[in-house]
């Protein structure tokens, strides 16, 4: 594994906004502000777990950095080259660079085709090999995942929903990307698979010294994998810290209702956490409350909190905390 210390992945200020249909009495047409001034760095070879409800913009995170939507404004660095202004083909080199496992395996696989056709897949885009070359790279692969040779002439429906995931991960792999988006990957899967799959991943990054944007709606999940964590709130990062410091010292209140909100293995964090329980749903990103987005689901908000957008601070432990009241 390589000394992380090397920034592969940093955005800064991204901003993805998407403009939404105008009614008919309506007089000019919304947006809805899915990732909104966002910024944070990932280091080689690391993991930096996004969390959040859905809804909160992770996974738009996720696909923005990606360039599988165009930012609306922001900085996207990869690798230190500046990638938000790349056109289709100047994209190219990066994408082999930049994979993405996504959370339904079933729907990321092509029904038609056969597994050895959806891992050699990238290898052909990419024109990375044929002939026996490539035939030899899909072995590898689907045995890097755990899989047998003899599952390659199968179709995916043929396989369990944890099946399906790895084939998802030979085929992100295919192409040797440094940085792969795990976008809730495990959220779909039994709980008795999700930690096999985890287990994967931590080898897999060991192995290739990946580095991972992990994005779940799980904090204690999250936990195992990640190195940084960033917590974001309708379109906002609200604390990010080492993940070390961020499960012994949480201090936003929504970090806190969602860790109560997760099932917690070890019963000493259990007891230790302050359990806040969330109430209501999640407001439209169309239509934010005012000053702190999460003040109408809050039980600490004062006046200030309706007034002013708290902006991230550092608390020290380069831990960095989005909250009027959190000093
Ligand atoms: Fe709650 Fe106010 Fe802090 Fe927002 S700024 S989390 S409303 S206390």
């Amino acid at each position: 594994m390589p000394v992380a210390s090397e920034t592969l992945v940093e955005v800064k200020n991204l901003k993805k906004h998407f403009t939404l249909t105008k009614g008919f009495f309506s007089k000019k047409a919304n947006v809805l502000k899915a990732v909104d001034d966002v910024s944070f760095s990932i280091k080689k070879g690391e993991t930096f777990g996004l969390v959040g409800e859905s809804g909160c913009g992770k996974s738009t995170t996720g696909r923005t950095l990606l360039k599988l939507y165009e930012p609306t404004s922001g900085h996207i660095l990869f690798d230190n080259n500046p990638i938000e202004n790349l056109k289709h083909k100047e994209m190219l080199p990066f994408r082999k660079k930049m994979q993405m496992i996504f959370q339904d395996p079933y729907a990321s696989l092509d029904p038609r085709m056969t597994v050895a056709d959806i891992i050699g897949d990238p290898l052909d885009v990419h024109r990375i090999a044929k002939g026996k070359e490539r035939i030899d790279r899909i072995n590898e692969l689907i045995e890097l995942v755990g899989l047998k040779s003899d599952h390659l002439n199968r179709y995916p429906h043929e396989f369990s929903g944890g099946q399906r995931q790895r084939i998802g991960i030979a085929r992100a792999l295919a192409v040797e990307p440094e940085f792969i988006v795990c976008d809730e990957p495990i959220s779909a899967l039994d709980v008795s698979i999700q930690a096999q799959v985890v287990n994967m991943l931590e080898e897999l990054q060991e192995k290739f010294g990946l580095t991972y944007l992990f994005i779940s709606h799980d904090l204690a999940m999250v936990r195992y994998l990640s190195h940084k964590i960033g917590v974001m709130y309708l379109g906002s990062l609200v604390e990010v810290a080492e993940a070390n410091e961020l499960y012994t010292n949480m201090q936003h209140p929504y970090t806190k209702a969602l860790l109560s909100a997760s099932l917690l293995p070890d019963p000493d964090m259990a007891e230790k956490s302050e359990r806040i329980r969330l109430k209501g749903d999640i407001p439209s990103p169309v239509n934010p409350p005012s000053g702190c987005a999460f003040r109408t689901r809050c039980p600490y908000a004062v006046g200030a909190c309706s007034e002013e957008k708290p902006q991230l601070k550092d608390i020290g432990n380069g831990h960095q905390v989005a909250c009027h009241v959190v000093t």
